[in-house]
């Protein structure tokens, strides 16, 4: 799997060095941003898989940005951890209430960070999940990266697999492209939205009987159905 891609934003230059380094030793991608603004430009140009989310920021404060991004329908999916040195009551429900999915207390460990983003991820990210998830006759297995449609196994390359995955635990509903190149790309900066119409043909080609389930909706991108 990609590494998770985490969006530091923290003025504290020791800080976001500390856990710039931390979080890159442990598998994941990091980017850095001393602000709001400056945040804003990342998530503009790659939505990350997790922002840590520092409280006191020059300008805009962790709290106000949670809750922009929380009310963008591209960021409203995205995690977030706020990072503070506060640790009254009040202040971790606010933080909480601006739509953060957790809340670490400065100082904390590495172990301790670690563990929040992993669970954090984890209950955000169903579709990288093991789960089998079935929809109509289409059983799609992501432990054993097994699918059939009405019994018969259907062979599906791994990216084609991982849009077929996410399709199937948000049926009956319309993705735009860009909204797949987020969700099962990760990013959209290096791929144009042709490369999802790319991966739809194969994957219909690779869904034999069962392709009738995944509709063009002409305008607004793909969605697939429980089908007749
Ligand atoms: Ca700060």
């Amino acid at each position: 799997m990609k590494a998770p891609r985490v969006l530091i934003v923290e003025d504290e230059p020791a800080i976001a060095e500390l856990l710039d380094v931390n979080l890159r030793h442990n598998g994941f991608q990091t980017v850095t941003a001393v602000d709001g603004r400056a945040a804003q430009r990342e998530i503009d140009e790659v939505l990350p898989d997790l922002v840590l989310l520092d409280w006191m920021l020059p300008g805009d404060s962790g709290v106000m940005l949670a809750k922009r991004w929380r009310a963008d329908e591209r960021t409203r999916q995205v995690p977030i951890i706020m990072l503070t040195a506060r640790s009254e009551e009040m202040d971790r429900v606010a933080g909480l209430d601006a739509g953060a999915d957790d809340y670490l207390s400065k100082p904390f460990s590495t172990k301790e960070l670690l563990a929040r983003i992993r669970a954090v991820l984890r209950r955000r990210l169903p579709e990288q999940s093991s789960a089998v998830i079935t929809l109509g006759e289409l059983t799609l297995d992501g432990g054993t990266h097994r699918i059939s449609h009405a019994g018969h196994p259907l062979k599906l390359g791994p990216t084609e697999f991982k849009l077929l995955q996410y399709l199937m635990h948000h049926p009956e509903r319309v993705h735009s492209r860009s909204q797949l190149l987020d969700k099962v790309w990760g990013d959209h900066v290096f791929i144009e939205e042709r490369t999802v119409d790319v991966h739809v043909k194969r994957l219909r080609e690779a869904m034999g009987e069962a392709a009738a389930m995944l509709e063009t909706v002409r305008g607004a991108g793909y969605r697939l159905s429980r089908g007749a």
